[in-house]
């Protein structure tokens, strides 16, 4: 039966393709393709996890035989007797077999995901009694996981080869018609940290689907740099789409399709080939300058997470990096038996093949800044209720707090500057005795470096405006810094009290808000006032709604994901600025920007 539902659009276009549903269980698990060689091995950790899980219950349930009934309840021995059979059930053991073979599935993942399709066999089940034994199943689940921790194998680091939606062929209307292996497959999960969503960036998922988050989170945002249609806060999408389900992903509207019929499928058919011509339309205009009708000169540089990404950037025409995640290096790293965080040397060559891949140009690397939704370890800070980490240890906090961590990457970041032109950037500064600090220890790191006779280069450094309170006292800012970068996405976050990975409150984070713009527009004309440059680096760059106002304002520098620079690059191409001044103005004073952005 066809049905709908709604959520968020993050990430433009359409994709179509069986589900895969990555399940969120209790352990924190990895989900990685293996490759086909590794199938045997990983089959052999589930089985040698299963039998050393069967002689810990055999070994329970003897000592249980020995107690008296005072001490151990005749329901604790059949509890035991329960759990054994499950863990030997065919289905279990059968399944995960069928997720490791046919889908090249790590181990884990494979567990959870058979977890998950019997689950929700027990779910239907009428008799009470064994519908509660699916709680018995999570046990037994989790106890084989348990086990399995520590023996993972190494990632594969060419994933199993994959059609993307995109790929399909323009004449084959109804892709049901692919093989199993072959069509392409959407990824729909409750949550899904960053950390997670990285690992599935190296993956070929046509499309994604979240229950959770918001546009702006930054699991949205990786999703958007894979450039595939996503959508999130679908709220109980993972709950109602099942395993291998047909489903059709509406990037541009927010909208998901499950099992959708054949007439459903030639109308998302159509509109998914309108939107490859569209893009091959655009990807005309890579080459050409940005240059607005009125003579001026705009810089699109790309935000990127990883080195690799500098490629992407180059190909789709960016002038720069105006920001580089440098977290990004530091999340996953547990899942792929790393050491907990990358050490100097590590980072350097990371930031050095970040400076080469853009041929160049100039990249600007942000220190690290983890905390909020973005937790090193992958768990979810969602687990912290009571603690609101948006306002908590995060990014420069986080960095002042740990020194030793600090200056290692600062001393990585200054020798990968020998190599090409770098900027430094620091995330979420708010008091000038946070400026000091972090400006003392970039002059400690080069002592460092020079103490040591090592060769570095010279850096740029800039602090991002992402906070009301930094937006408010820029002479300061502006006093220590040699550019500021405009972080709108925390920017509206805390101007609007509103977190920007709560799907429940997303109706509310504005970004044409009056007062986002008013502290957006300050920090702009402050800046050139002073000759200092400024940039845009938040989601609002790659917004086409935005562009025009933006250039209104006086901005020059986007900077965003490589997916977005054409688009955007097209509305400045017809942009004429000296007309955009006075209507930008206009904007500003409106009681509703929203409504006066699309007159
Ligand atoms: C921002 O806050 O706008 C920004 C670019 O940084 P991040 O999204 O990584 O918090
Ligand atoms: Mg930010």
């Amino acid at each position: 039966m066809t049905f709908a539902i709604h959520g968020l659009p993050v990430a433009r276009g359409i994709a179509i393709g069986r589900a895969v549903l990555v399940v969120s269980s209790r352990i924190d698990v990895a989900h990685y393709f293996i490759k086909p060689e590794q199938t045997e091995t990983e089959i052999d950790r589930v089985r040698m996890a299963r039998d050393a899980v069967a002689e810990e219950l055999q070994k329970l349930q003897a000592s249980v035989a020995l107690m008296g009934p005072n001490d151990a309840p005749h329901e604790l021995a059949a509890l035991l007797e329960v759990h054994q059979m499950l863990l030997q059930d065919e289905v279990l053991t059968g399944g995960v077999k069928h997720w490791i073979v046919e889908r090249l599935y790590n181990a884990e993942w494979a567990l959870t995901t058979q977890l998950e399709v019997v689950a929700r066999q027990f779910d239907e089940m009428e008799d009470e009694y064994l519908r509660e034994r699916k709680a018995d199943l999570e046990q037994v689940v989790e106890r084989l996981l348990h086990r399995m921790k520590g023996t993972a194998a190494v990632l594969a680091p060419n994933p199993p080869r994959r059609k993307r939606a995109a790929e399909n062929d323009d004449e084959q209307a109804d892709p049901t018609t692919n093989d199993a292996f072959d069509a392409p497959l959407v990824l729909i999960a409750h949550d899904l940290s960053p950390a997670d969503m990285l690992q599935f960036k190296k993956s070929v998922f046509a499309g994604f689907v979240t229950d959770v988050g918001g546009r702006t989170s930054h699991t949205a945002i990786v999703a958007r740099s894979m450039d595939i249609p996503a959508v999130v806060g679908a709220r109980s999408a993972s709950q109602l789409v099942r395993q291998d389900d047909w489903v059709i992903i509406d990037g541009d509207s927010g909208v998901m399709i499950v099992d959708p019929s054949p007439i459903i499928l030639a109308e998302y058919g159509f509109k998914q080939r309108q939107g490859d011509l569209e893009r091959g339309r655009l990807s005309r205009l890579r080459h050409k300058p940005a240059v607005t009708l009125d003579g001026q000169r705009v810089e699109l540089l790309a935000n990127i997470e990883m080195p690799e990404d500098s490629i992407g950037a180059v190909k789709a025409g960016a002038v720069g990096v105006g920001l580089f995640r440098s977290e990004f290096l530091f999340m996953g790293r547990e899942a792929q038996r790393m050491t907990r965080l990358p050490d100097e040397e590590e980072q350097y060559q990371a930031y050095k093949r970040a400076v080469e891949g853009m041929q160049g140009m100039p990249v600007t690397i942000r220190t690290i800044d983890v905390g909020a939704d973005k937790p090193l370890d992958g768990k979810s800070v969602r687990d912290d209720a009571h603690l609101n980490p948006a306002l908590g240890l995060r990014a420069i906090r986080w960095s002042l707090a740990d020194p030793a961590m600090f200056l290692t990457q600062l001393r990585a970041i200054l020798r990968a500057a020998a190599h090409g032109e770098i900027h430094l950037l620091i995330p979420m500064l708010a008091h000038v005795s946070e400026i000091r600090q972090t400006l003392s220890l970039v002059d400690f790191a080069r002592a460092e470096l020079d103490n040591r006779g090592v060769v570095h280069g010279n850096v740029k450094v800039g602090a991002m405006i992402e906070i009301p309170a930094a937006a408010l006292t820029l002479k300061t800012f502006l006093k220590y810094f040699d550019f500021l970068s405009i972080g709108t996405n925390d920017l509206i976050q805390y101007t609007l009290a509103i977190d920007r990975a709560d799907e429940s409150v997303a109706h509310l984070y504005d970004p044409a808000h009056p007062a986002v713009l008013r502290l957006v527009a300050d920090t702009i004309a402050e800046c050139r006032r002073q000759g200092k440059g400024v940039s845009v680096c938040g989601e609002m760059a790659g917004d086409v709604v935005f562009t025009r106002l933006l250039l209104g304002l006086g901005l020059r520098s986007f900077s965003m994901h490589p997916s977005q620079i054409l688009a955007v690059k097209q509305e400045v191409l017809r942009a004429d600025t000296t007309k955009l001044e006075a209507w930008a103005q206009g904007v500003l004073e409106a009681e509703d920007p929203a409504a006066a952005l699309v007159r």
